[in-house]
C-alpha cells in the first residue's frame, strides 16, 4: 500500500475519532477535539501551492494534532469542549500560515518536532493516571503509547519499514481508542438508564408512602369530626344521632346475637330547675352521665336522647342482666347524687322485644312510663322475656 492511502486511512480515522468525540461523546476527552487538523491540512494542501511533499505535511500536522492534545491535558479540569477547538485552531492557524509563507521546513525539523509531540503522548499518559480520571480514559490513554511508537516510527527514517509499521500502530491506536469509548459509552446510557428506573421506582414508593401518610391522616380527622359531631358537650356522651347510629349498627350486625338498652331520665327534673336553677340543672345531667359512665362496663355505650333523657346501650346483655345493672345504677344515682335526685328506667332487650330502633326504643319508652306512673326512682321491663322475680 502507498504511504499516501495510509496517511489518507489515518486521516479519516482521526476524522471519525474527532466528530465521535465532538458530537456523540462530547463529555470523553477535549483533547481529542483536535483530531480533525489532519484531514483540514489535507484539504488545504490541496488548495494552496505546496512547498512540501504530502507526507512532510502529514507528519507537521500529526505533531500539531499530537501537542494540542497534550496542552488541552495540561490545561486540566479547566477545559472544555472549546478550549479542545481553540487549541486546535491556533494549531491549525500556524500550519496555514507556514504554507501561506511558502516556507520550507526542513525535513530534520519535521521529524524532530513529531519526535516530540509524539512524546508528549506520553505527558498526557502521566497526567491521566494522576489526576485519576474514568476507567474509558484511563483505557484510551493506555493506547496512547500506540500513538508515541506510531509517531516516532513515522520520525524517524523514510524507509517503507518504518511507514508502514509508523501507519498501523496509529490506524490501531485511532481504532482502539474509539471501539473503548464506544464500549464505554454504552456503558455509561445503561447506567443511566438504570438509574433512571432506580429514581423512577424511588420516586414511585416515596409518592405511594406520601399518599398512605396523607390518607392515614384524613382518616384520623374524618375520625376526630366524626366523634366530635356525635358527642353531646355537656355530658360527654354520645349525642342523640351518635346513640341512633350505634344502635342501628349493632342491629345490622349479624354476630351481635342479643343486647339490650335502658332508657332512663331524671325524676322531677323540672323541678331542680325552677328550685336550683339551670346551672345546677346542668351538673346533674354532667353527674348522670359520669356516674352511668363509670359505673358501668367500657364496653356499654351512653347516649344523651335530649333534655335529661339518656340511653344505655348494653351489648350481649340479655334483660334479666340488664334488669339487674340498671337496678344497680339507680340505686348509685339514688345513694351518691348531689344535688339528691333519682332516675327512672326502662328496659328493651334485642331482638325479643323488637328488631327494628323504633319498636326498642317503644318497648323501652313503656317500661319508663310505667316507671314514672307506678312513682319513679325504678327501673321497669315491660318487655316480652319473662323475668323471675327474685
Ligand atoms: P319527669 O319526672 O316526669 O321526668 O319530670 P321532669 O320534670 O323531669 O320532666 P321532663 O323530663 O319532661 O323535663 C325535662 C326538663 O329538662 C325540661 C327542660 O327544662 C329541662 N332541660 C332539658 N335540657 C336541659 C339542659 O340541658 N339543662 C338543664 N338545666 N335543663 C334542661
Ligand atoms: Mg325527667
Amino acid at each position: 500500500m502507498e504511504r499516501i492511502e495510509l496517511i489518507h486511512i489515518i486521516t479519516a480515522l482521526f476524522l471519525i475519532r474527532f466528530f465521535y468525540f465532538y458530537i456523540i461523546d462530547s463529555k470523553a476527552i477535549s483533547a481529542s477535539f483536535s483530531d480533525w487538523i489532519p484531514f483540514a491540512f489535507l484539504i488545504c494542501a490541496n488548495v494552496f501551492e505546496l512547498h512540501m511533499t504530502d507526507f512532510s505535511l502529514f507528519k507537521l500536522s500529526l505533531s500539531f494534532t499530537f501537542l494540542s492534545q497534550t496542552v488541552v491535558t495540561l490545561i486540566g479540569d479547566k477545559a472544555n469542549k472549546n478550549t479542545g477547538l481553540v487549541v486546535s485552531l491556533m494549531a491549525f492557524a500556524l500550519l496555514i500560515g507556514l504554507l501561506v509563507l511558502k516556507l520550507s521546513i526542513p525535513v530534520m525539523v519535521i521529524n524532530t518536532l513529531l519526535i516530540i509531540a509524539s512524546a508528549s503522548q506520553l505527558i498526557i499518559l502521566v497526567t491521566f493516571y494522576q489526576s485519576k480520571p474514568s476507567r474509558a480514559a484511563l483505557e484510551v490513554m493506555e493506547v496512547g503509547f500506540l500513538a508515541f511508537f506510531g509517531g516516532l516510527m513515522l520520525s524517524v527514517g523514510m524507509r517503507f519499514f518504518n511507514i508502514a509499521i509508523g501507519s498501523a500502530l496509529l490506524i490501531f491506536y485511532a481504532l482502539m481508542s474509539l471501539a473503548i469509548h464506544v464500549k464505554h459509552y454504552k456503558e455509561g446510557l445503561r447506567l443511566v438508564q438504570t438509574r433512571l428506573t432506580d429514581l423512577e421506582e424511588r420516586f414511585d414508593r416515596t409518592v405511594e408512602f406520601e399518599a398512605k401518610k396523607r390518607t392515614a391522616h384524613m382518616a384520623d380527622k374524618v375520625e376526630i369530626i366524626r366523634e366530635k359531631s356525635q358527642k353531646d358537650p355537656l355530658s360527654k356522651a354520645l349525642n342523640r344521632q351518635g346513640i341512633t347510629t350505634e344502635i342501628n349498627s349493632m342491629i345490622n350486625d349479624s354476630s351481635m346475637k342479643m343486647f339490650s338498652l335502658a332508657i332512663f331520665d331524671i325524676d322531677f327534673f323540672k323541678g331542680i330547675n325552677d328550685t336550683k336553677g339551670h346551672i345546677v340543672g346542668d351538673e346533674c345531667i354532667k353527674l348522670l352521665a359520669y356516674t352511668v359512665m363509670t359505673t358501668n362496663r367500657k364496653t356499654d355505650v351512653l347516649g344523651r336522647y335530649g333534655g335529661d333523657e339518656f340511653i344505655l346501650l348494653m351489648p350481649n346483655v340479655n334483660a334479666p342482666a340488664a334488669l339487674e345493672i340498671c337496678e344497680r345504677l339507680r340505686k348509685e344515682v339514688h345513694d351518691k347524687s348531689n344535688p339528691k335526685f333519682t332516675i327512672s328506667m326502662g328496659i328493651a332487650s334485642y331482638p325479643f322485644d323488637g328488631r327494628t330502633f323504633t319498636e326498642l326504643m317503644e318497648s323501652a319508652d313503656k317500661g319508663l312510663y310505667i316507671a314514672k306512673e307506678n312513682g319513679r326512682n325504678r327501673v321497669v321491663y315491660e318487655g316480652n322475656v319473662p323475668i323471675l322475680k327474685k
